[in-house]
């Protein structure tokens, strides 16, 4: 179950930007690593953050808020939820002095690196890649919501090692060339003197460590390629362009799983324009339904629907089905289905329809001269 901004940081959904800062260093400041050893107070830390990173940035709480929690948290990773926030700047603000803290942090940045995984850096264990693919789906697909199985080719553990690289019965041991530091130093000589290169290990990868005997079935790499059917639920009323995010079935790391990325693109539907979840769609009727008015029937998304014809309906009008058009994405409810009048006008007719014609027209001039309208 996604957690709840509101809910963490103890506001109201109608809560004022300041409010929210407020209630933010509040509890920022209770739950701190450097101030708060108790256990679960680095994990709390990392929630109020979340929460805050969301809430304090006016687009990305609107998006919260129409989505709701568990959909956002599924449309946004969580460099996505961080983007463009800069930490550094609200603890300065906060009064947190980075270089003089005990839990050998340098930054907030290298606080939120350990705590998210993200930073790579020294014998940090790497999170895997996220993986993005694309799918295509039909109109009507995009409407009703479907179930496809993709093939995905990505990085996982391997099972003869479950991911540490020895063979089973072995051990992990330090590595030679980096004494278990996972980086090495190469010299330089330069016109400014002797530069010091630090690189990642070559041997271990960075990780400090190196199997004993390597794995059998992955060469002590911990890893294997392989392809693997997905089920991608796509929720009906999606557009083109929305990614899904499939947690942990991306890359397979020491660190953590990566997620998959899949990009739908909807296809186009020759019946129907979309835009948003409104639909447009042309009809044609014959020219004395508009001026008698009647009853047609409209193809829709859901099925065939009855459509009033008021007399004198003109070409180019445009009347609209409530409630027919493109479900909502991730919501309840339906757009609209506008429907595009063509009055069509016969292109030949026969001569006793010729003569109906005519005397309409007369009996049409002779209103007009006497001025009725
Ligand atoms: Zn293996
Ligand atoms: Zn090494």
């Amino acid at each position: 179950m996604a957690a709840d901004y509101y809910e963490i940081l103890g506001v109201k959904k109608s809560a004022t930007p300041e409010e929210i800062k407020n209630a933010y260093r509040k509890l920022a400041m209770q739950f701190h690593p450097d101030k708060n050893k108790d256990p679960g107070a680095e994990e709390k830390f990392k929630e109020i953050n979340e929460a805050y990173a969301v809430l304090s940035d006016p687009e990305k709480r609107k998006q919260y808020d129409t989505y709701g929690a568990e959909q956002f948290n599924k449309r946004f990773s969580e460099s996505d939820i961080f983007r463009g926030f800069d930490f550094n700047e609200i603890f300065r603000e906060m009064g947190f002095n980075f270089g003089g803290m005990g839990g050998g942090f340098e930054s907030a940045d290298d606080i939120f690196d350990s705590m998210f995984g993200g930073g790579s850096r020294g014998r940090r264990a790497q999170r895997g890649n996220d993986i993005l693919a694309s799918l295509s789906i039909s109109f009507d697909e995009a409407a009703k919501g479907v179930t496809k199985t993709i093939s995905v080719r990505h990085i996982k553990a391997c099972p003869r090692c479950n991911g540490s690289g020895a063979e089973p019965g072995s051990k992990r041991v330090t590595c030679p060339t980096c004494r278990g530091s996972g980086q090495v130093a190469t010299s330089r000589r330069t016109p400014f003197g002797l530069m010091q290169t630090i690189t990642t290990c070559p041997k271990c990868g960075g990780s400090g460590t190196v199997p004993e005997i390597p794995c059998k079935n992955c060469s002590g790499t911990g890893t294997i390629k392989a392809n693997e059917k997905v089920d991608v639920s796509i929720p009906r009323g999606i557009s083109s362009g929305t990614r899904l995010r499939l947690r942990g079935m991306g890359d397979y790391g020491p660190g953590g799983q990566g997620n998959l990325y899949i990009e739908i693109n909807v296809q186009q539907d020759r019946r129907f324009q979309r835009d948003g979840d409104s639909l447009h769609s042309e009809l044609h009727i014959p020219f004395y339904t508009a001026i008698l008015g009647g009853t047609v029937s409209v193809e829709t998304v859901s099925g065939r629907e009855e459509l009033k014809i008021a007399p004198g309906t003109q070409s180019g009008d445009r009347l609209v089905l409530h409630g027919k058009g493109m479900p909502h994405f991730e919501r309840p409810g339906y757009g609209d289905h506008y429907v595009h009048i063509i009055v069509d006008i016969p292109k030949s007719m026969t001569s006793e329809q010729q003569e109906l014609i005519k005397k309409f027209a007369e009996l049409d001039s002779k209103k007009k001269k006497f001025g009725i309208f």
